[in-house]
């Protein structure tokens, strides 16, 4: 799963600009679905189908990634930029940084800068001036920090963007492995906008109206120094979200989650997340609402260039998310 994992997280996919993600998850799910479906948002629905009138159950992972737009480059040739998505500098100055076109260049600061921030944030592409910088890039164009994907011992590795292209992976496992004929009709959508506030979602629910809705997304853990107070733990298993600041599971279904996994012998810990949200929000409040639920997997170190998961915890993910398909 290593391989497809990093074949997933190497296109750069800022919010908006999902298309090249688009295309990784299009070709990898296509062997195993019934019908794939791309909405005007950007939104890739991939449908298993079940028996005639079974319900209808959701899946949601996120193809973007927090990044940048380009606002205007300054006459030295610098690259100023914007946020997509929920962005704190500190942890991502100093990141090598590559634009939808290709280009590459450096995310740096004013060498006086005290603390980083928009304002004294730039992007070196090598330029020599305003001119030169302005053929390679233009405003309007989106660039993320990339960085390699490593096997960091413990089973576990480091890298970004595991938010969410994990889940995007995690997915794309269970539609491999899921069995047929299936109790359920199955939609797994990978959706677009997620981290600029649950777009894409809304309206891809909207349009499938499910009857259950699961979010596949990554959640903080508290098990570093200075993390948050919260029980999830690296390594710990798929955490089964009970609640965050966007939304609050249906009980039912983290009951019938606990359920499968006690039954199933599936590492799992339960997690209340104090800040944050998901495409869960926008699933539960789409249309006339349905039944949410989130499989989280625990992630240290998120939206930095080093996001670090377990594999143990993604295997115990695919392994619950395949549990909820079958009963
Ligand atoms: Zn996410």
């Amino acid at each position: 799963m290593f391989d497809l994992i990093k074949d997933i997280m190497k296109p750069l996919g800022v919010s908006g600009r999902e298309g090249p993600v688009r295309d990784v998850i299009k070709e990898k799910i296509a062997p195993y679905v019934d019908e794939i479906t791309i909405d005007a948002l950007g939104n890739l629905i991939a449908h298993k189908k079940g028996a005639p009138g079974a319900k209808k159950l959701m899946f949601a992972a996120h193809m973007d990634e927090i990044g940048f737009f380009t606002t205007c480059i300054d006459d030295g040739g610098r690259i100023r930029y914007s946020n997509a998505g929920g962005i704190r500098f500190a942890e991502t100055v100093y990141s090598h940084v590559v634009f939808e076109n290709g280009v590459r260049g450096v995310l740096v600061a004013d060498d006086d800068a005290k603390e980083f921030n928009i304002k004294n944030g730039f992007v070196d592409i090598g330029a020599k001036n305003k001119k030169e910088a302005e053929r390679r890039v233009s405003v309007g164009d989106t660039f993320a920090v990339r960085g390699d994907i490593r096997r960091i011992g413990g089973g576990r590795i480091a890298g970004r963007p595991f938010d969410d292209r994990i889940g995007c992976a995690i997915l794309v496992e269970m539609a491999r492995r899921m069995k047929t004929p299936c109790p359920y009709d199955v939609y797994f959508v990978f959706t677009v906008q997620e981290e600029v506030g649950c777009r894409g979602s809304k309206t891809a629910a909207y349009a499938i109206m499910p009857d259950i809705a699961v979010a596949v997304d990554i959640t903080k853990t508290g098990d570093t120094p200075g993390s948050l107070k919260m029980a999830v733990e690296l390594g710990g298993g798929a955490a089964i979200k009970v609640k965050d600041n966007s939304a609050i599971s249906s009980p039912e279904l983290v009951d019938k989650m606990i359920k499968l996994c006690r039954e199933r012998k599936i590492k799992y810990q339960l997690e209340v997340l104090t800040m944050g949200g998901t495409d869960a929000s926008s699933m539960q409040s789409a249309g006339a609402g349905c039944m949410v639920g989130c499989i989280s997997i625990p992630t240290r170190y998120a939206h930095t260039p080093v996001e670090v998961i377990d594999m143990n915890d993604v295997s115990a993910c695919v392994e619950l998310g395949l549990a909820l398909i079958e009963e």
